[in-house]
């Protein structure tokens, strides 16, 4: 049996990529020197790659900034307002990426989105009517080259044309089946020139098609394969799928003339049972994907080899391959030297994949349950793992009642009860919470994380800025007030640090989009709150002003999606756990006088599953529940914020509606506010705050925009439901933009409220 990795992560085990990268940016190295970093970095990966004893070798899964982008810089699908710029080739990939702002123009970046369901990011490629799509670049083929001078004769991989069409956006009259010849060219032509080049086998990523699949886009993938496959020769064409299972194309696919097919047999639920059904076709090789690629614990090898050899029995010919790329996951353990290893052994980061696809291999055909290695690995799923398991917490959670789900009394008494409470004028006034994280305020976390300050000059600090923070927001005018979380680095990572059951590494990063990484906490075991968290924060905030200041706090749902989650128990069982120890901190709060209380959900569209059919049955009937289980608890007059970053919901409002918050906050002003037609046509109960300005950018508002966008959204919106706020957190924004935008909100506001009076 051989073995095979679809990509590994590219930024370096300590970042390298990254910090070079940002130097280079930075105008510190040279494009020489940055390109050094980067060949180093791949040819190290070739060498890790090579003395793990993979077989299938990837290259070109080596990227500056991200992969679709290298597809469309390779097919010359650059607008041209980055070839006006007149740059070198690197830099104007970099203008597509970031923007560019400097002496040769003035140009915005493509639009970046989220990857199918993972927490990475895609540059979207913008395609024009007069674009001509044809292969400009030699990225693939140089990668493949300079990984054969260096011994290996490597699987270059691409995003495939497919995926790619559908990715892109179109920005004139033409569309996908406008481009389908020139796709076929030029794919064909990339796969003959590899040929020449010597390439055995070409790996094309075509994720896309774990979608759900109406006819037409069957046909489409049909015609885009039937003729580029023509094209192929010797060199052997492996069709590798990930983030779900391929059931609406399946048999067209063992029909086409692949050589192999690579199918995810973690996320596509339905995997085995196609293979099942439908058999699989004599000749090819089915690429499996058994050894997970976005999570991070061991393999449990009696589970894979039990499917291995289901293949074997039903004469399949195999390769065993990861679920997806490798970027998913941290690069190794190998820097995690605080981590004890009672809790490293449990998990398996890029390297230490390459060691299980390899002990795998060993034990494949034996008469494994007698070997070591065996062995080794199912003592991991025997064993309680240490301060893993809380008999308290699962009884808890075996005890919710239906009735813990549901808050009393409904929505429209409620709002009542808090209208009369809150005397709150017309069209309310507030912010998502954090308030800017100056270098000051950043340096005294540090401080007193490294020990360098006593926890009272740490506590001392953040409560002079919190004071200052209340009165400039009584300054500028606001209504309900926040304390500016200046307590916390990040709105998952600051949770986790507090509660039971999650475990942090010092370097486990992994790769968001471009330079930027994340570093999400890992659900090491039962979750639970010890004591209180933000308390001390919002009580004493609270205790400087008459008006009321939210309390804040992130949600489940977003709290699990940014992390690492178990694989022994469900993702719902795991939610619900965060959800109770949220819960015990808003009814906290409410006890401490906290009468309004946020608590976000960020990232809760994120985890939506790839196909519409699954969205309810797997995730919405119980990720609503279990936002709804957080603050069902509170007395009718104590009110429920909720915030969302997109307002890409549209699809989901009921959903949103069931959240049963009394207000929700999200982001709208960069989008063209089809989502208020949305609310308006469900009859949305819940106040809402759409965003009536971007945080995204340092640009002041002014105080006309603001009124233009508050009109528009009258539009749609009752009079009564409508909260103003800016579209997200200020956190990453100067103090003093902060100050002039808000001032220009509050002045806005007060204009409109003026106009309302006379027609009332
Ligand atoms: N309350 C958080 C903040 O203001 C929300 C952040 C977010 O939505 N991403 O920073
Ligand atoms: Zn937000």
């Amino acid at each position: 049996m051989k073995t095979s990795i679809i990509g590994f992560p590219r930024v370096g085990s300590l970042r390298e990529l990254k910090f070079a990268t940002e130097k280079y940016f930075k105008k510190e190295i040279s494009s020489e020197e940055l390109e050094r970093t980067a060949k180093e970095l791949r040819l190290q990966n070739l060498k890790i790659e090579k003395e793990s004893g993979l077989d299938f070798i990837p290259s070109n899964d080596f990227s500056f900034y991200d992969l679709t982008l290298d597809a469309a810089a390779l097919l010359n699908i650059i607008p041209q307002r980055y070839k006006d710029l007149n740059l070198s080739n690197l830099d104007t990939y970099f203008a597509m990426a970031r923007g560019y702002q400097g002496e040769h123009g003035d140009v915005k970046a493509l639009a970046m989105k989220k990857w199918f369901n993972t927490n990475y990011h895609y540059m979207v490629p913008e395609i024009y009517d007069n674009t001509e799509v044809k292969l400009v670049g030699t990225k693939v083929f140089d990668e493949y080259q300079e990984a054969k001078t260096a011994g290996i004769n490597t699987k270059p991989v691409l995003i495939g044309p497919y995926t790619l069409l559908k990715k892109i956006r179109y920005t004139g009259k033409k569309n996908a089946s406008d481009f389908i010849k020139d796709f076929i060219e030029a794919y064909s032509e990339i796969i003959a020139k590899l040929n020449k080049l010597g390439a055995k086998w070409i790996q094309i990523d075509e994720p896309e098609i774990v979608y759900d699949l109406d006819e037409s886009e069957i046909k489409l993938f049909e015609n885009l394969y039937v003729e580029i496959l023509k094209s192929k020769k010797n060199t052997k064409i492996l069709l590798q799928t990930y983030f779900g299972d391929v059931r609406d194309i399946y048999n067209k696919l063992i029909e086409l003339d692949f050589d192999g097919i690579g199918l995810d047999f973690i996320e596509g639920i339905k995997t085995r049972e196609l293979i099942e059904k439908n058999g699989f076709k004599e000749g090819k090789i089915l690429f499996a994907g058994l050894v997970n690629g976005k999570y991070i614990w061991r393999n449990n090898y009696k589970k894979t080899l039990e499917v291995l050899n289901f293949l074997k029995e039903n004469n399949i010919e195999f390769v065993l391959n990861t679920s997806s790329s490798l970027l998913h996951v941290p690069y190794t353990l190998k820097h995690e030297d605080k981590l004890k290893d009672e809790y490293k052994e449990h998990f398996a980061f890029a390297e230490e994949k390459l060691n299980e696809l390899e002990e795998l291999k060993n034990l494949v055909g034996k008469d494994y349950e007698k070997e070591e290695s065996f062995i080794e690995n199912q003592k991991l799923f025997a064993s309680e793992r240490p301060d893993a398991y809380r008999k308290e917490v699962k009884d808890r959670v075996a005890n919710i009642k239906e009735k813990d789900y549901i808050r009393t009394p409904e929505f429209a008494v409620r709002e009542k009860v808090q209208r009369a409470r809150f005397k709150l004028p017309l069209f309310p006034t507030t912010t998502i919470g954090s308030f800017p994280q100056t270098k000051e305020v950043r340096q005294n976390r540090r401080d007193f994380r490294k020990g360098l300050i006593s926890q009272e000059k740490y506590i001392a600090f953040n409560r002079e800025k919190i004071k200052e923070c209340i009165e400039e927001q009584e300054k500028i005018g606001l209504d309900v007030l926040v304390h500016g979380e200046f307590e916390r680095n990040d709105m998952v990572e600051y949770f986790g640090q507090r509660l039971k059951g999650f475990v942090f590494t010092n370097n486990a990063w992994v790769q968001s989009y471009g330079t930027r990484c994340v570093k999400p906490p890992i659900v090491w075991g039962d979750v639970k709150r010890e004591q209180a968290i933000t308390v001390p924060w919002s009580k004493y905030a609270n205790s400087l002003t008459e008006k009321e200041v939210k309390g804040m706090l992130t949600g489940p749902v977003t709290i699990l999606n940014w992390s690492f989650p178990r694989e022994d128990i469900t993702v719902k069982e795991q939610t619900l756990q965060i959800a109770l120890a949220i819960r015990d901190e808003v009814l906290d709060l409410e006890a401490n006088g906290i009468n309004i209380i946020q608590v976000d959900e960020a990232a809760l569209r994120e985890k939506l599953p790839l196909r519409k059919s699954d969205w309810f049955c797997e995730y919405l009937d119980w990720a609503i529940p279990a936002f709804r289980l957080v603050h069902s608890g509170v007395k009718e007059e104590t009110q429920i914020h909720t915030h969302m970053c997109y307002s890409e919901f549209t699809d989901i409002i009921k959903a949103i509606d069931d959240m049963d918050a009394d207000v929700i906050s999200f982001e709208a002003s960069r989008s063209d506010l089809k989502i208020l037609d949305s609310l308006k046509e469900n009859n949305f109960k819940t106040e809402v705050g759409p965003g009536v300005y971007d945080i995204h950018s340092p640009r002041i508002p002014s105080e006309e925009e603001i009124k233009t966008q508050i009109r528009r959204i009258l539009k749609k919106v009752k009079k009564e439901k409508l909260w103003i706020n800016p579209d997200c957190g200020l956190k990453t924004r100067g103090e003093k933009e902060v100050r002039e935008s808000l001032i220009n909100v509050v002045k806005a506001v007060k204009e409109i409220r003026d106009e309302f009076k006379g027609n009332i």
